[in-house]
């Protein structure tokens, strides 16, 4: 089956409508949370999440923030600015998709789906190959796909519990994937590893492959509704390099 991966969409339409067109078929996509956050466009992000094929979709800590499950003065000040002004608009509808969401989910025999890590679903960043070890005791299924950092990574688990091994794919490269390992396909909405495209990945569940996708997108009509809508200026930058 071939199956989408996206995750921290962060409000970003354009990006996420960009990654759809250029994803090809598919029949089922994975979310991997932080569909709001940061963008002009939380509810159009959710109800397109929510109308792709075999939805399984987690929760993120900016989403959990949005709906005030997380109090925003743990998030900087610019990040807390977007949440408020998220929590002010989310729709009837949008609460209640994200009030539903869990933290961890095990979407097939072979994968488990969780946001920040499978130690800590909502919380912690895996970003380095210590913290990536340990989390390897965490999750039973063979692979666990993550988010939260928003930087594409391979994180391969190495015999005798040893330090995992770190790979950074190459952009559009797909790789056979290990026997075990946790793999974060980047950010659509809001990338940070210098590559302003949104990311995005393709996995084959049959042939156990994974595409690591990058797709361009219209980054100023953002920019500019972002400016419109009183968005912090830190956010509305950083997409142009994607830091
Ligand atoms: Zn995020």
């Amino acid at each position: 089956m071939r199956i989408l991966i996206i995750s921290d969409i962060h409000a970003n339409l354009t990006a996420l409508e960009s990654v759809l067109a250029e994803a090809g078929d598919y029949e089922a996509a994975w979310c991997l949370g932080d569909i709001v956050g940061y963008g002009p466009d939380p509810n159009e992000c959710i109800t397109r999440v929510r109308e792709l094929p075999k939805l399984l979709c987690i929760i993120g800590n900016h989403d959990a923030a949005a709906m005030g499950q997380i109090d925003a003065d743990t998030f900087n000040p610019e990040a807390r600015n977007a949440i408020l002004w998220t929590r002010q608009r989310l729709t009837k509808s949008s609460r209640s998709f994200l009030n539903d969401l869990p933290e961890k989910i095990q979407a097939s025999a072979e994968v488990t789906l969780t946001h920040g890590s499978p130690r800590h679903p909502v919380w912690e960043y895996l970003l380095d190959t210590h913290a990536a070890t340990l989390n390897f005791e965490y999750f039973d299924t063979p692979l666990c796909f993550v988010g939260h950092t928003h930087l594409p990574v391979i994180y391969t688990a190495t015999d005798n519990h040893y330090l995992a091994r770190l790979e950074i794919p190459e952009p559009n490269t797909k790789i056979v994937l290990p026997k075990r390992a946790i793999i974060n396909p980047g950010s659509v909405g809001q990338p940070r590893d210098r590559d302003p495209r949104a990311a995005f990945a393709i996995f084959d569940s049959d042939a156990r492959t994974l595409d690591f996708r990058r797709v361009a997108y219209d980054i100023n009509t953002v920019q500019a509704r972002m400016k419109e809508a009183g968005l912090p200026d830190r956010h509305i930058q950083r997409l142009s390099a994607g830091w």
